[in-house]
């Protein structure tokens, strides 16, 4: 698939301060469009979209504060710039994050989306696990499930009124929408189901 904005690739920055990024970059360069490692406010400024990746929330937090890159990933907030954060990603985009599980002292986050999550919400003997999910809005009414990765997650434990919850598991929510952000706390780029990345990449289609 080749995805072209006009005559031009769409432009993916994948922030590339810490975590899995180089995973997404070769999720969104399979599916034709550019994708490549951000680590300073310029690489930001050149994207039409962002991927804020899973890794240590609170690591990034300090690299994006210390980089300035956090004013930038606002800046293109504000410019309707699509953004998903993925796990980690999703902690740094939140409103939120749950009392007892915030780093002691607080930690760096945007608070661009409406919602408040739970670090580590998993528990320790399942750290990690993969597991396959619903999703209606990427899956359709009767596709497959879509395939999620699990690792040290958070989960969303509450939502404001423009966020769209797109898959829980069990009862816990794991993904979800508010206009042009996208959060999950789950890895699709760690699967070979693709189908996650390409309805990121039909959100910047569609601006
Ligand atoms: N546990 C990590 C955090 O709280 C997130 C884990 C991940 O991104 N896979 O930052």
């Amino acid at each position: 698939m080749v995805v072209v904005n006009g005559a031009r690739q769409l432009r993916v920055a994948v922030l590339a301060m810490q975590g899995d990024y180089e995973w997404h970059i070769a999720r969104i360069n399979e599916l034709g469009a550019v994708g490549y490692a951000a680590r300073l406010p310029g690489d930001i400024e050149s994207a039409d979209a962002l991927i804020l990746p899973g890794g240590e929330s609170t690591t990034i937090g300090k690299l994006i504060a210390r980089y300035r890159v956090d004013d930038a990933i606002i800046r293109a907030h504000e410019a309707r710039k699509p953004i998903y954060g993925t796990c980690a990603g999703m902690i740094l985009l939140a409103r939120e994050i749950a009392a007892g599980t915030e780093e002691r002292g607080g930690q760096r986050k945007l608070g661009l989306l409406d919602i408040s999550v739970i670090r580590n919400a998993f528990g320790r003997q399942v750290d990690s696990f993969e597991t396959d999910l619903d999703i209606p809005a990427i899956a359709g009414k009767d596709g497959p499930p879509v395939r999620a990765v699990f690792i040290r997650a958070p989960i969303v434990a509450s939502v404001g009124p423009d966020v769209e919850v797109l898959a829980r598991h069990g009862d816990r929510i794991v993904f979800v929408r508010q206009g042009t952000l996208l959060g999950s706390s789950f890895h699709p780029e760690l699967t070979t189901d693709d189908r996650v990345h390409r309805y990121f990449l039909s959100m910047i289609a569609q601006r």
